[in-house]
């Protein structure tokens, strides 16, 4: 089982990342995806930490549309930023998690589009991956997107959340879409509608934790280990058994954030 997006580097994990990290192998759960905050220099001694004690995770690093205003007016600064903690972080060959959020508005929005739009280029040029946050902002993440030729280079729309057309929007452009454990909460119906339908080479699961436990311990802290119960509800949506949900989300995993040909070598 993969968790494609957790926060272990966070201070939530602090004080028991080896056991958080066991409880994940003994469910199950051989790699993820672990996103880091650019510029946070705290969270990448902790993402240092992770890496030692979980050799097969993957690394993203990226500024978060809440953290755009840093850069305000500096998109340059971004990508450096961007380039320099991509070479520091353990294996990191993601660029995220970057986006936009209109839901909070923790930057002005013009700043996040354009905080956007230079990573999203950066990841083209570049030729990695990208793990996208959008929250009400469907038409200025889809336009981006396309403007900038990212489809190309791919990644995922994660911890969807969004309409029917968002995520037939995020097919056509030829990413995946990850589903977290917010399809286990009972007000969900829509996302789990989505879920439902989704190809099967186009699937994620993840856990976004320390955030988004899934039920029944919806409200504590989440940990890698949960994206199971997550995994579980899904297959049910899609009447298949756990395993076969596994080898497709392992597989679509591998294929899209998997370790680069250039980059062995
Ligand atoms: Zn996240």
């Amino acid at each position: 089982m993969i968790d494609s997006h957790c926060h272990l580097a966070d201070a939530a994990y602090a004080d028991d990342l080896e056991a958080v990290v066991g409880r994940a192998h003994e469910a199950g759960v051989s790699g993820g995806l672990c996103v880091l905050a650019c510029g946070d220099t705290e969270e990448a001694a902790r993402g240092r930490r992770v890496a030692g004690l979980w050799p097969d995770l993957r690394f993203a690093v990226g500024v978060h549309p809440h953290q755009a205003h840093e850069f305000a007016g500096r998109e340059a600064d971004a990508v450096a930023a961007v380039k320099a903690a991509l070479s520091t972080a353990p294996g990191a060959s993601v660029i995220g998690e970057i986006g936009l959020d209109y839901h909070y508005d923790f930057s002005p929005r013009d700043v996040q589009r354009g905080i956007f739009r230079a990573q999203v280029r950066l990841a083209r040029e570049s030729g990695l991956p990208v793990v996208i946050h959008t929250r009400e902002a469907d038409d200025d993440t889809v336009d981006i997107v396309r403007e900038e030729g990212c489809g190309k280079v791919g990644g995922v729309f994660h911890c969807f959340s969004g309409t029917e057309p968002l995520a037939d929007q995020a097919l056509s452009l030829g990413f995946l879409v990850s589903f977290s454990g917010m399809i286990t909460f009972p007000g969900a119906a829509s996302i789990r509608a989505i879920a439902a339908r989704v190809p099967a080479d186009r699937l994620l699961v993840e856990t976004d934790c320390p955030y988004l436990a899934p039920v029944p311990v919806r409200g504590r802290r989440n940990e890698p280990a949960f994206v199971v119960r997550t995994a579980e509800v899904l297959a049910e949506l899609r009447q298949m058994a756990l395993g076969e949900l596994d080898a497709l989300v392992t597989a679509n995993f591998a294929r899209v954030f998997g370790p680069r040909p250039d980059a062995q070598g």
